[in-house]
């Protein structure tokens, strides 16, 4: 029987439910092709990975994505099974017997290391656990920022690092309708930061920030953004940088906005450019200060900008270091993992057994464990559909791993059931979001989430139904 006619649809199991992900799933449902059934597991039991856990919660509007991804969800032909983790409750082995095709949308879950003196101090921690910890991220609502210092930094100068300081620097009344975690919007309220050093390694041409974010920074009514004109100069190395329209955007706009001065307000953004941390310093095992060298820039023959250093020092005092220098994936039990790059080997979103090497039949990777820690949500569609295009080329031309067994809907709820696995439909999260959403306006919040697996086990068997997918 051909597989992906109607009596024997075509079985994929998603491993992850953010953008790319969805972004995959949706691009197999609209295809006329084959007839598809999806299944996609997470290890969380909410779906949408970073637009629930990334995305900064004064962007609201991004948010309104999920109402694609749940168009995808509630699809007759769709399941999801959510609080199920690959390598812990169903292995790579379960996935290739069960299903023809396998795609891993999991994304980058850890972060990159400075690599310098200093990095275990106190107090120096990364944007990812600060972004997981305000947005509620199970994993991340235990840890601890110590808001009582005044003076903090924030390496490196991506969105990511933007919106550290955004949070930090925002008046905190401006996000208490939104859906932070309650226990953020507190420690922000009581917090007595009033320097935020945002540290750039290269120049204004070389800023990995978008324009639109950098003008929120400016157009803050809680804090001035503060730059020193003399840092905004580019020298002729990065004349090919600025011809690039966003590169001209950002450099244009510190530009006029050093002009400015210092300004009025007590809470400054200070954004530096050329400038590499060299060491944490500590006194009683917790951080002070950040030794600071100053880079110049070089551009290579194709006009690539690289900085390096000048053996000119600066320490700066910081009570608090966030290191926001890129997202990398980390590797799961089965799956190969280029450890160099840290993300899934593959060519064209094939995956590989190595990097470099063959193709593994019947599994494919999408989003940042594809391609590494880069793009906007939207970049996601267009790589997934991608993948998708060689999926459905390798089914077409019957490329398939060759251990599957015949496709049977109770097999992996009873497989799952079997392993003791709670496992969370997508109606089942549709009653964690009902319950965030009520808990949120009693608070005159858009939603206040739960923040740990156990709260929202509990809300869905608060149903008294069974969990049912
Ligand atoms: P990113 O855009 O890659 O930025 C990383 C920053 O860290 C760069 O400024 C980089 O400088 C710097 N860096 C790297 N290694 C460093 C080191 N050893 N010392 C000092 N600085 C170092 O990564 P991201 O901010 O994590 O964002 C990831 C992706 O998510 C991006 O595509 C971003 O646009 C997207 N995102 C978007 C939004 C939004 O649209 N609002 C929000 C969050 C994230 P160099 O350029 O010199 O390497």
């Amino acid at each position: 029987m051909k597989i992906g006619s109607s009596a024997r649809p075509l079985g994929v199991a998603i491993i992850g439910s953010g953008p790319s992900g969805f972004y995959a799933a949706e691009a197999l449902l609209k295809q006329a092709d084959f007839e598809v059934r999806i299944d996609m597991f997470d290890r969380l039991p909410t779906p949408y990975g970073l637009v629930r856990g990334g995305v900064a919660p004064d962007h609201q509007k991004i948010k309104n994505v999920v109402a694609v991804y749940e168009k995808a969800a509630l699809n007759p032909r769709f399941r999801f099974f959510g609080n199920v983790k690959l390598g812990r409750d169903i292995q790579v082995e379960d996935l290739t017997r069960h299903y023809d095709q396998i795609v891993y949308a999991v994304g980058n879950e850890s972060d990159r290391k400075l690599g310098v003196t200093g990095e275990d101090l106190s107090g120096n921690h990364s944007a990812t656990a600060f972004v997981g910890w305000y947005n509620g991220h199970p994993d991340f609502r235990e840890e601890t920022f110590d808001l009582t210092q005044e003076s903090v930094a924030v390496i490196g100068i991506g969105n990511v690092a933007i919106d550290v300081t955004r949070i930090l620097a925002r008046d905190p009344e401006e996000l208490k309708e939104t859906d932070i975690a309650g226990y953020a919007l507190d420690a922000l309220r009581q917090s007595k930061v009033e320097t935020i050093w945002l540290l750039g390694r290269r120049g204004p041409a070389q800023a990995a920030y978008s324009p639109a974010e950098i003008k929120e920074i400016g157009d803050l009514v809680s804090a001035d953004l503060v730059i020193d004109p003399a840092e905004v100069v580019l020298g002729p190395e990065s004349e090919k940088d600025y011809t690039d329209p966003q590169n001209k955007k950002n450099v244009d706009y510190v530009v006029e906005h050093a002009r400015r001065g210092e300004g009025t307000l007590a809470r400054k953004v200070r954004l530096r450019f050329c400038v590499s941390p060299v060491e944490v310093l500590g006194q009683d095992g917790r951080v002070v200060a950040l030794k600071l060298e100053r880079n110049k820039l070089t551009a290579d023959a194709s006009g690539n900008v690289k900085a390096s250093g000048t053996g000119e020092y600066e320490t700066i005092p910081v009570g608090l270091v966030f290191r926001s220098v890129g997202y990398r994936g980390i590797p799961i039990p089965g799956v190969p993992f280029d450890d160099r790059a840290g993300k899934i080997p593959n060519a064209e979103g094939r995956v590989l057994n190595q990097a470099g090497g063959d193709v593994l039949a019947a599994q494919y990777v999408v989003g940042w464990a594809k391609r590494g820690p880069s793009g906007l949500i939207g970049t996601n569609r267009a790589d997934s559909v991608a993948t998708v295009k060689a999926m459905l080329e390798d089914a077409a031309a019957g490329k398939f791993g060759g251990e599957t067994v015949e496709p049977d809907d109770k097999a992996i709820p009873a497989l799952l059931e079997g392993r003791g696995a709670r496992y969370v439909s997508f109606a089942d999260w549709k009653v964690i979001d009902e319950v965030e959403r009520t808990t949120g306006a009693a608070r005159g919040k858009i939603r206040e989430k739960l923040t740990t697996v156990e709260e929202m086990l509990e809300a869905v068997q608060s149903r008294k139904a069974p969990l049912s997918v």
